[in-house]
Parts: C-alpha cells; sequence; structure tokens
C-alpha cells in the first residue's frame, strides 16, 4: 500500500484525540445557525459585528457583480485590479491611518507576502510564541533568522533586540492573540522598535472593526501609531467578508507590490467582495451599538460563568478561551454543549501548546444576552 505511512500517522493523530472533522453548515454564518440538519446557538466564528449575512452587504455584493461580474480573471499586476479594489484600497488607508493600504486574498497570505518581500537571509524576525500559524510560516518561508520570545514578554524580546547584528531586524506580532484574546502590549512594543531601529508587523486580525474608536482597530485603542508599523487587518472576521490587507508607509507598500509573491502570483479576489466591503467599512465604522453590545455580553460572559476545575483566561475581547487541558475532556464538554444545541469549538494542539485543550468562545453582536445566558447554565452546570 503507497499510503500505509499515511494511514499510520492518522490513526496516531485519532488516538491522541486529535482527529479533526468539519461540521456541514446549512445556513448562514451567524450566531444562530443550522447544522446538520439541526438549529443552534453558536459561539464559533469570528464575525465579531453579526455582519456576515447583513442585508446590506448581500445587496452590495449582488451590485458588485451586476457592474464587475463574477471573476477578476486575472492578478492585480495584469489586468484584475478593479476600480472596487482600487477605491477600497484607499478607504481602508485612511480608515486605519496610513498613507497606503494593499489588498490581499486572505491574511494567511498577506502575512506570507509581507515577511518574505520584506526580509531575507541577512535578517531577523523576533516573534511572540503565541503568534497565529501564518506569521510562523511567513517568517520560515522568508528564511529570516526566527527569534521567539515567551508570550508578551517584553524584557526577552528586549534581551534578543539588543543582541543582534541583523541587516534589518521585523517584530511580528498578533495585536489580539487569537486563541486566547489578549491584547499585545502596543505602544511598549513601538517604543522598542523605535529603541532598536526595527520594524513592527501588526496583525489585527481580531482587533480591525472590533477595538477603538469607530473600529479603527488596536491601534487606535492605544492611541498610538508609528512610521515603523506595518499594519495587517483580515476583512474577513468582523467585516464580515473575505480578504485582507496591509497598510504602511509608502515605501513598504509599493515594495510589496513590486516584491510580495503572494500577491503578484495569484489571482486577484472577486471585486464584487471589494465592492461589499465599501459598504461594510460604513457599517464598521457608524455602527458603534454593535461594539458597545459585544462588550456587554464579554461583561456579562465573565460576570456569571462560575469557573471551577476549568479556567477562564483574562480576556477581555470578543474571544474568551475557557482552558480545560486535555484533549478528551475539551472534546467531550464541546460535545455535551453540542446535545443542548450549543456550539463552541474545542481547540487542541498544535493550534494550542499541549495541556491546554481549550472552549474558545467568541461572541458576536449576533448574540443576545439569553444566548449568553443559556452558555453559562450549561457550563456550569457540567464542570
Ligand atoms: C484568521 C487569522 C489570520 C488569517 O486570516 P484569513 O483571512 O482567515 O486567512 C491571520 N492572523 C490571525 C491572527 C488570524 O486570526
Amino acid at each position: 500500500m503507497p499510503f500505509s505511512a499515511l494511514a499510520l500517522e492518522l490513526a496516531e493523530i485519532e488516538s491522541q484525540d486529535l482527529r479533526r472533522t468539519r461540521r456541514l453548515l446549512e445556513s448562514p454564518q451567524g450566531a444562530r445557525v443550522t447544522v446538520d440538519g439541526r438549529d443552534y446557538v453558536a459561539f464559533c466564528s469570528n464575525d465579531y459585528l453579526g455582519l456576515a449575512s447583513h442585508p446590506r452587504l448581500i445587496e452590495a455584493a449582488r451590485q458588485g457583480a451586476a457592474r464587475y461580474g463574477v471573476g477578476a480573471g486575472a492578478s492585480h499586476l495584469i489586468l484584475g485590479h478593479s476600480m472596487a479594489h482600487h477605491d477600497l484600497e484607499k478607504r481602508l488607508a485612511a480608515f486605519a491611518g496610513f498613507p497606503r493600504a494593499l489588498l490581499f486574498s486572505t491574511g494567511y497570505l498577506a502575512n506570507i507576502g509581507a515577511v518574505t518581500a520584506l526580509v531575507g537571509r541577512e535578517d531577523a524576525v523576533f516573534a511572540d510564541r503565541l503568534n497565529h500559524a501564518s506569521l510562523n510560516d511567513a517568517v520560515l518561508l522568508s528564511r529570516a533568522a526566527f527569534k521567539r520570545y515567551p508570550h508578551l514578554d517584553l524584557a526577552a524580546l528586549e534581551r534578543l533586540l539588543a543582541g543582534s547584528t541583523a541587516r534589518r531586524r521585523l517584530i511580528v506580532t498578533d495585536a489580539v492573540f487569537s486563541m486566547d484574546g489578549d491584547i499585545a502590549p502596543v505602544p511598549e512594543l513601538v517604543a522598542l522598535a523605535e529603541r532598536y531601529d526595527a520594524w513592527l508587523l501588526l496583525d489585527d486580525a481580531h482587533g480591525f472593526g472590533v477595538l477603538g474608536a469607530e473600529g479603527r482597530g488596536t491601534l487606535a485603542h492605544f492611541n498610538v501609531n508609528s512610521p515603523r508599523v506595518i499594519y495587517m487587518a483580515t476583512l474577513g472576521k468582523a467585516a464580515g467578508v473575505s480578504g485582507a490587507f496591509i497598510a504602511g508607509e509608502a515605501e513598504v507598500v509599493e515594495t510589496l507590490v513590486q516584491r510580495a509573491r503572494a500577491y503578484v502570483y495569484t489571482t486577484a479576489t472577486p471585486p464584487l467582495l471589494a465592492h461589499a466591503l465599501l459598504e461594510s467599512l460604513e457599517l464598521v465604522r457608524r455602527e458603534e451599538w454593535r461594539r458597545d453590545r459585544l462588550r456587554e455580553l464579554v461583561r456579562q460572559l465573565k460576570a456569571r460563568l462560575q469557573v471551577r476545575r476549568w479556567r477562564l483566561e483574562p480576556s477581555d475581547t470578543a474571544i474568551q478561551p475557557l482552558i480545560i487541558g486535555a484533549n478528551a475532556e475539551a472534546v467531550a464538554v464541546a460535545e455535551a454543549l453540542a446535545r443542548g444545541g450549543l456550539l463552541v469549538p474545542a481547540i487542541r494542539p498544535p493550534t494550542v501548546p499541549a495541556g491546554t485543550a481549550r472552549l474558545r468562545i467568541s461572541l458576536s453582536a449576533a448574540h443576545v444576552p439569553d444566548d449568553v445566558e443559556r452558555l453559562v447554565a450549561a457550563l456550569n452546570a457540567l464542570q
């Protein structure tokens, strides 16, 4: 059997309670979903503002399709760069507070493209240990020296920076950590970048749209910015659509246009998505009540959950991780919740460190207080 080695590896995954399966979603994404023929309240999505199936975005996508067709048909540098992409880039740059922005198909590709275009063999990247997988993959692909520091440990980061003789130094970090929900100390990171002549790539996948005035993101939350910051945010999470962008100084963005292989060698995303995102950006900016409601639900969850055997990580964002520990128990708890009509994903290694399997509870402005109350009651009864 040519694939028997793979079968052995798959059996090993199964025996460690690490096999992943996909549920079949039959409804639009949202707080209430239909999965495998049954209705659930879901705490699984990154659709933090409840925009993924907003009627105005559906209508904008329809209009975008009528105006631009369905497929972009070419990469951006050939003839795939439409008016809608261009307008969106200008709006995103202004919204995030940078001279220029560049759209990518996904956040994964934005990180790969940016890091590999900006650093190489003679350079060093300094990375928080809990960074998103896409940032780690990007660094490996760039061939720069990969220096990881313990989660949020600024003293360790400073020692690494002080000892570095690399040509270029790039600090990379999640702004809001995707599996923990805590926020990086951005002002201190900016100060270190300035002190040690480094750049700071900030991955704001979970802060954009959620944190800061008008949802402008983690930099706005801290009221800080610097020409040393290279800002990445995704458009498939709070913005409810798809894609990502990098914003920064004009030279940085122009370098990406010329050099980022994950930008140059791929078909542009359908312009209808950019057209829908122009509408999404308006909703993100104007509808402050969505962020107010989200904050209120976070407060409610933290106040009402009675944690005994497990541990709720300190987080004030929409991502609320309930650390359970063992893989099998995390899965069993998620299954028990599902039997009661509540979907919460069990996150296991290698996505999180061994021994810290968890329920990753994601709240959304689409939830109502009664949804949170049901989840809290179920969890309080289970532990
Ligand atoms: C989701 C995520 C990404 C990837 O973004 P996609 O648009 O989903 O590819 C990158 N970084 C972080 C921190 C994320 O959570």
